[in-house]
């Protein structure tokens, strides 16, 4: 049986944390056995909310460093720039006129976002990226997108374009499904409901130990258990959605030792620090792999940006021939 396809992305935005680990990372190196996997790096993208590029090349290198290093295999799945294929853009445009600026402004995350960024004006990119997304996601035919809740949305469009250009020029695209990912977001260092590098409550894959140490150290608990024997509630405390995560087995313990106030915060945020950081150890090795042969990783994207463009190609000779415009 032939395998099915899951084109997964992200912005480059720079060096990834440990909450995009938990909610996407971990899953996509699973999904790397069971389908046919292609790894977006969407740089374009980025100009949706930040006209800056100065620093979008090397956010693109240090972000595939960090999907190398949590065990993204390029030998099974490419990784490449949405830049540089360029029929992104030109499917793009083809589907931007099979979609009504009324339905581009339904859609609820265009609403989150800009009223998170204060956005006055919204321009004509911004307001279409989920148009953008359809083609990145058509382009390899993808049947599954790996998305959290609140993106279900986005593939509902890329759906609707789908069924729309099957239903004009005849049947070519897939209408992928959303693969809903399990594990939730990671509690922001300040308690925030999001990690976000924007917030700066993150902690890095490329964190060493000290440094993991020292921003544990400043974390927000249980505002109620000010001494050191207080009883405390872990249900508020970010300290233990942490545990929960990077240190399951002594789970009940810490539970029982928070809420009789024999575990003190300190200790408690010490273990804590050190479970994280024998996750993190096996990333930052492969890290430092890659981070002294960089030529390795440009070969790695040259290669990917290759074999992507190849399917890019091919699927973009199809849409002119159902388009009769070839
Ligand atoms: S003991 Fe641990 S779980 Fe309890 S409030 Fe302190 S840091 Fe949080």
């Amino acid at each position: 049986m032939t395998k099915k396809t899951i084109l997964s992305g992200m912005r480059p935005t720079g060096k990834l944390h440990i909450g995009h680990y938990v909610g996407a990372l971990e899953n996509w190196v699973k999904l790397q056995e069971e389908y046919n996997n292609f790894y977006l790096i969407a740089d374009y993208h980025v100009l949706t909310t930040n006209l800056n590029t100065e620093n979008i090349y090397q956010n693109s290198i240090e972000m595939a460093i960090d999907w190398l290093a949590s065990g993204i295999d390029p030998n099974k799945s490419p990784i490449f720039r949405q830049s540089q294929i360029k029929e992104h853009a030109e499917l793009h445009l083809i589907f931007s006129m099979l979609i009504t600026v009324n339905r581009l402004e339904r859609n609820p995350t265009l609403k989150d976002q800009v009223r998170d960024l204060n956005i006055e004006n919204v321009i004509y990119g911004h307001l279409g990226y989920t148009v953008l997304q359809s083609a990145d996601i058509l382009l390899y035919k993808g049947n599954l997108v790996p998305v959290g809740e609140d993106q279900v949305p986005h593939v509902e469009i890329t759906r609707e374009l789908a069924r729309k250009f099957n239903n004009h020029y005849g049947i070519l695209f897939p209408e992928p499904e959303p693969l809903l990912t399990k594990f939730a977001r990671l509690v922001g260092l300040d308690g925030n409901a999001k990690m976000s590098k924007s917030l700066n409550n993150t902690i890095l894959l490329s964190e060493k130990p000290e440094e993991v140490k020292a921003k544990l150290k400043k974390a927000v608990t249980d505002p109620k258990k000010v001494r050191r024997n207080d009883p405390g509630n872990p249900d508020v405390c970010l300290i233990f959605s942490y545990h929960k995560k990077f240190n399951p087995s002594e789970i009940s313990e810490i539970n029982s030792g928070c809420r009789s106030g024999a575990l003190g915060c300190v200790d408690c945020k010490l273990n804590c620090a050190s479970k994280i950081s024998q996750f993190l150890e096996p990333i930052l090795e492969k890290r430092s792999h890659y981070e002294t042969r960089l030529d390795e990783v440009k070969d790695i994207l040259r290669d990917g940006e290759n074999k992507a463009h190849q399917v890019a190609k091919e699927t973009m000779n199809q849409v002119h021939e159902k388009m009769k415009i070839g």
